[in-house]
């Protein structure tokens, strides 16, 4: 099944999952029992991302595998173009098609070690998003998502060239572009609208982050490379050593900012996991979201 169409047909406001690849066995477990706890609400994907070494890359292909074959979700390969040549990509795709895997998001990566260091390209491999795209649209019939970036992306000059670029890669081919983690609904709507007044009409999808511990909160100031407004540190920063009030008071911040962007009619939420469903199922539940297909996940539920 593939990722557009699903959002495409769904009557109702719904949402996706995001899981990153298992570092040793016991990680690899913690992930399974949280795919198998979100599985029953049938979010409209689930994705797995892509890291830059071998054994984050292997653990990457083998369980996105495992939610194609073993489980009802519908799975979506993320894929970089660092330290992979044309050939190792084709590979990668080629195998994703034969396991199952029909969604991708294409996306250039970072340089290993230093997301601001120097980008250099392997010497047979690819130096942007956009090629990537147009490489898995040759390869067969899959669905492409792109990242796209609420502040910019940090290497782009101006939001003016970041725009041209991102929708130069939605042309190339893509279905669809997630946003990276922002504080305020507003920042992802006014991308929302660059993009559509430089004529693409693909879906734009927020990026949502449970702000449910202080490490959340920085990981999410980390992502956006922006600066946090001060309302929100005034509000969870005074918490950070009480879990369960920052928890508490978190939850409530991602829940407005949520019911914000569905009022302005965004069709789908995109929850960053860590690889634990507990705060994603509450917040589902809070925001009413569901199933594209309600009756199958009824159907589903034991
Ligand atoms: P690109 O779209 O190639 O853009 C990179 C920069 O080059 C931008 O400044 C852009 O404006 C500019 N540019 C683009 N095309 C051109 C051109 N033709 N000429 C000149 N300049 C151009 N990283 C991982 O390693 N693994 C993951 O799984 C992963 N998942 C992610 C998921 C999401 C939703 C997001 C938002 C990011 C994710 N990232 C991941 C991080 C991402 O790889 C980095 O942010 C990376 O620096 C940019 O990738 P991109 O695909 O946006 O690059």
């Amino acid at each position: 099944r593939r990722v557009v169409d699903r959002l495409n047909s769904a009557g109702c406001p719904t949402f996706s999952v995001e899981f990153f690849p298992p570092r040793d066995e016991q990680d690899e477990a913690i992930l399974w029992r949280s795919i198998r706890e979100l599985e029953p609400l049938d979010p409209a994907y689930m994705s797995i991302t892509y890291g830059a070494g071998g054994s984050s890359r292997e653990g990457t292909i083998r369980n996105i595998a495992r939610v194609a074959t073993d489980t009802t979700l519908v799975p979506m390969a993320h894929l970089t173009a660092v330290n992979h040549s044309v050939s190792q990509l084709r590979n990668v795709i080629g195998h994703f098609a034969a396991v199952g895997v029909h969604n991708i998001l294409a996306l250039r990566g970072d340089p290993p070690g230093d997301v601001m260091g120097e980008w250099v390209a392997h010497p047979e491999g690819l130096n942007y998003a956009e090629e990537l795209v147009r490489l898995i649209r040759e390869l067969g019939d899959f669905c492409v998502g792109v990242s796209a970036f609420p502040y910019g992306h940090p290497r782009s000059a101006d939001l003016e060239t970041d725009t041209h670029y991102l929708v130069r890669k939605l042309r190339a081919g893509a279905d669809f572009a997630i946003a990276q983690l922002f504080f305020e609904a507003e920042d992802f709507l006014r991308l929302r609208d660059r993009v559509s007044a430089a004529g693409s009409d693909a879906l734009m999808l927020p990026g949502i982050m449970p702000l449910t511990t202080p490490r959340t909160l920085h990981k999410t100031i980390e992502l956006s490379g922006a600066t946090p407004p001060r309302w929100l540190l005034e509000r969870l920063e005074p918490l950070s050593d009480d879990p369960k009030a920052f928890r508490a008071e978190g939850l409530n911040v991602i829940t407005e900012l949520c019911e914000r962007l569905l009022a302005e009619g965004v069709p789908e939420l995109h929850f960053y996991t860590f690889n634990r469903s507990k705060a994603t199922r509450e917040l589902v539940d809070r925001l009413g979201l569901r199933s594209p297909e309600p009756q199958l996940a009824l159907a589903g539920r034991p």
